[in-house]
C-alpha cells in the first residue's frame, strides 16, 4: 500500500488514507467539522479535512500511512487528473464515443474510474445526460489501488497500462454542462413569494443570484455566497428551483471562485437554514 502510494505521489498525484469503512478519517479535536474560520487547506494537520490532506511528499505519507495503518488508499482528484466515476448499480456504463480508452481501474464494486487530463475550469459532478456517472475533480477523491471495497471485500486494480489522455471536448461539455432539475416545475408558471412578488423569471433570478457570487471583489467571496444561497433557497421555497440544482449551482459557482468545499458548504448550509430550507445531504 505504501509503494503504490509513493508511486502515486512520485507522479504528481496527491494521496491520502481514508478509514476502512472509505470514508475519511475523523478531524483531530482542535479542528471542529463546519468551522467556517478554519480553513482546510492551510491545516498542517496530518490527517485532517479528508482529501485535504492529501500530499505527494513521501515523508508525510509515511506518517500518515502509521498514523491510518488499515485505511484505504485515495488519490485527491483536481489539479492534474479528472476521473469519470461509472457506477453500474445506478445505470452507469462506460460510453466509448465519449470516453477514450486511457489509464483506468476497475472498483472493486465493479465499477470503472477511467483517469483524463484534467481540462481545466469548473466541471459538474455529473456526466450530463447520463446516469450512474459522476465526475470526480477539484474538491474530490477516488479510491486507488491496491485497496479493498470494504463491503464487497474484492480489490481495485489498474486494468492495462494505458497513459492518462486528454478528454475529448464532447467529454468536456458533458462534464460542464448544468445537471439538469430532477422534477423542474413549469417555467411559465408565475411563483408568488411570501411577499407578494412573484418569480416570472426564475432563470434569470438565479443567473443574478450566482453572478453576484462571481462579480464579488476578494474577501467578499464566502459572504457573497452566503447571499446567494439566502437568496436561491428563497427560490425554493418559492418552488421555482429544486433543492437539488440549488445545492449544484452554489457548489458550482464557489469552485468557480476558488472557494475551499468546506466554506462552499459552511455557506449553503447556513444560507439555506436562514431561511427555513431543509440542509440533510449537504455535508455530505
Ligand atoms: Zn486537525
Ligand atoms: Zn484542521
Amino acid at each position: 500500500m505504501l509503494l503504490a502510494a509513493y508511486a502515486l505521489a512520485a507522479e504528481g498525484l496527491p494521496v491520502f488514507f481514508l478509514g476502512r469503512t472509505k470514508r475519511p478519517v475523523a478531524n483531530c479535536p482542535g479542528c471542529p467539522k463546519g468551522d467556517p474560520n478554519h480553513d482546510p487547506e492551510a491545516c498542517e494537520c496530518l490527517t485532517c479535512h479528508g482529501f485535504y490532506a492529501a500530499s505527494t511528499d513521501p515523508d508525510r505519507i509515511t506518517a500518515m500511512r502509521a498514523a491510518v495503518p488499515r485505511g484505504l488508499l485515495a488519490i485527491r482528484t483536481g489539479g492534474p487528473v479528472a476521473v469519470v466515476d461509472i457506477d453500474p448499480r445506478n445505470g452507469g456504463r462506460i460510453v466509448p464515443e465519449l470516453m477514450p480508452p486511457t489509464r483506468a481501474v476497475r472498483t472493486g464494486s465493479d465499477g470503472w474510474h477511467l483517469y483524463y487530463a484534467h481540462p481545466g475550469g469548473a466541471l459538474g459532478a455529473k456526466l450530463h445526460g447520463y446516469p450512474g456517472i459522476d465526475i470526480k475533480a477539484d474538491g474530490g477523491y477516488v479510491v486507488a489501488p491496491p485497496s479493498m471495497h470494504p463491503l464487497t471485500g474484492r480489490p481495485y486494480r489498474w486494468i492495462g497500462d494505458r497513459p492518462t489522455v486528454a478528454m475529448p471536448p464532447a467529454l468536456v461539455d458533458a462534464c460542464r454542462a448544468p445537471v439538469p432539475a430532477e422534477s423542474a416545475p413549469p417555467r411559465a408558471t408565475v411563483i408568488p413569494l411570501s411577499g407578494g412578488r412573484g418569480i416570472s423569471s426564475p432563470e434569470a433570478l438565479l443567473e443574478a443570484n450566482l453572478n453576484a457570487v462571481r462579480n464579488a471583489p476578494r474577501g467578499q467571496r464566502r459572504t457573497r455566497l452566503y447571499g446567494a444561497a439566502r437568496g436561491i433557497a428563497r427560490m425554493v421555497k418559492a418552488g421555482a428551483i429544486t433543492h437539488a440544482r440549488a445545492v449544484d449551482e452554489l457548489t458550482r459557482v464557489g469552485r468557480e471562485m476558488g472557494q475551499p468545499e468546506r466554506d462552499i458548504r459552511a455557506a449553503i448550509i447556513g444560507g439555506f437554514r436562514a431561511e427555513s430550507v431543509a440542509t440533510e445531504g449537504i455535508a455530505a
